[in-house]
């Protein structure tokens, strides 16, 4: 009897050794710190060093912090962290506050660091409640994938929709981003009638080696210190025009400034306040949008009541249209007219079969090219043209006015190496962006 007990002891202690140490390798481990503070500040905080814990294989690490009390919303001036160099690096604030007495920032760590601290300017006295701390590790995709038990397949299958011609865009599965079931769903999504498509940007680095680890950190954000169900937006993106999926499709999320029936969301990764998304990012985004505006009977082009804010609103809008926040970023928000205008074109293209280069106003032959490019501006009524071409990361490679004859233009643009470009082309009132792709 004796005997047995050790024995069934034995397998157990092994069971739950084995159970243990495949927790431990495969779990992004996130450390939550809460410093309850309760006094009032005059013009800044300094917190204590506060210790980081090594973890193996990882990126980075994303830091985020929460921080409650009376209207402490609109009195923060700045906040700021120590880096690996002790010196102070501003934190980047939460694209998403809009509750008066919270607020929240992310910014990511070098992955060797032991210890930081922050430091917080107050534009007038606050009463702190309290601060909260957490260190997301969220380890190294290949890492992560590597461990994962079953191979899944790496994208979800492009599927045409049944009601409309254009296809769905390739998109991450969450099994793939975030292997092993690790971060979990919303377990009661709320279906939404989407007729809004709204387009952020997440106020984030706009460089990573990692991008899954970066959306895997923006989960946990949202759901262990926002306390969400989910990621807040239905769509992720990434410079390399990765698109990946977040909270369900079509199910209500939290990203549109506490108004979000009827929307879904649509984050580029990064901050686009100075700088525009890279070519293949835009480009993913507007089949992205194309899908939706088809799948959900929208029109690109339109401006309608949305109830839940109580505005009228263009179909694809910035963040920014219905809350106080510089979401997307000027940058991004200024590109939105083409977008929709390139949304359009491709959809009337995809479910009509009508050809979206002159929809757009310019046609572009041949496309793809090896030497020359023809602009035809007949359907434009216009005497000269402004150029601008921008390489696959966004990067301007050319801007030139060209004066126009017999409507059109021809442009030798054989010092371009091969690959794609995005070529913006003004006439007066009409603006195009057009993929160009040099062979
Ligand atoms: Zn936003």
């Amino acid at each position: 009897m004796i005997l047995a007990i050790k024995s069934f002891m034995k397998k157990l202690m092994l069971f739950l050794l084995l159970i243990n140490n495949a927790i431990i390798l495969n779990a992004q481990r996130s450390d939550i710190k809460i410093l309850k503070i309760d006094r009032k500040y005059e013009t800044s905080f300094i917190s204590d060093e506060i210790q980081v814990q090594s973890n193996k294989n990882n990126p980075f690490i994303a830091f985020s912090i929460a921080l409650k009390g009376e209207s402490i919303n609109k009195n923060i001036d700045a906040i700021y962290y120590k880096d690996m160099q002790n010196e102070w690096q501003l934190f980047t604030t939460d694209e998403n506050n809009y509750e008066h007495d919270a607020w929240y920032a992310m910014s990511y760590l070098d992955k060797g660091i032991t210890k930081t601290q922050i430091k917080i300017i107050f534009k007038k006295p606050v009463q702190l409640d309290d601060v909260t701390f957490n260190f997301y590790f969220p380890k190294d995709t290949e890492y992560l994938s590597k461990q994962s038990q079953k191979e899944d397949s790496s994208v979800t299958n492009v599927k045409k929709t049944e009601d409309c011609g254009c296809s769905r865009p390739e998109t991450i599965a969450r099994n793939v981003w975030c292997p092993n079931n690790a971060c979990p769903p919303n377990q009661n999504p709320v279906a939404t009638d989407v007729k809004f498509l709204i387009v952020h940007h997440t106020a984030g680095s706009n460089t990573s080696n990692d991008w899954a680890a970066v959306v895997r950190s923006i989960w946990n954000n949202h759901v262990n210190m926002r306390g969400w169900s989910d990621i807040g937006y239905n769509f992720l993106l990434d410079r390399n025009g990765n698109i990946y999926d977040a909270r369900a499709d079509d199910t209500r999320g939290a990203h549109f400034s506490g108004q979000n029936s009827g929307t879904s969301g649509m984050a580029l990764m990064g901050t686009f306040s100075t700088v525009v998304p890279s070519t293949v990012m835009l480009l993913s985004l507007e089949n992205l949008l194309v899908w939706k505006s088809c799948d959900k009977s929208i029109d690109p082009l339109a401006i309608a009541f949305h109830a839940s804010s109580g505005l009228n609103l263009h179909t694809i809008a910035g963040h920014r249209d219905g809350g106080n926040t510089e979401c997307p970023g000027d940058e991004l928000y200024d590109l939105l007219p083409a977008v929709r205008n390139n949304v359009n074109a491709q959809l009337n293209s995809c479910v009509l079969g009508v050809n979206d280069a002159i929809l757009n106003g310019f046609a572009v032959y041949p496309n793809p090219f090896t030497e020359k490019i023809t602009i035809d501006a007949s359907q434009v009524d216009a005497a000269k043209l402004k150029i601008q071409c921008y390489d696959v990361v966004g990067r301007l490679v050319f801007d030139k006015t060209e004066v126009l004859t017999n409507d059109s233009l021809s442009l030798n643009l054989d010092f371009l190496s091969s690959g794609t470009y995005l070529l913006k082309v003004q006439g007066r009132e009409k603006v195009s962006h057009i993929r160009l792709i040099k062979e």
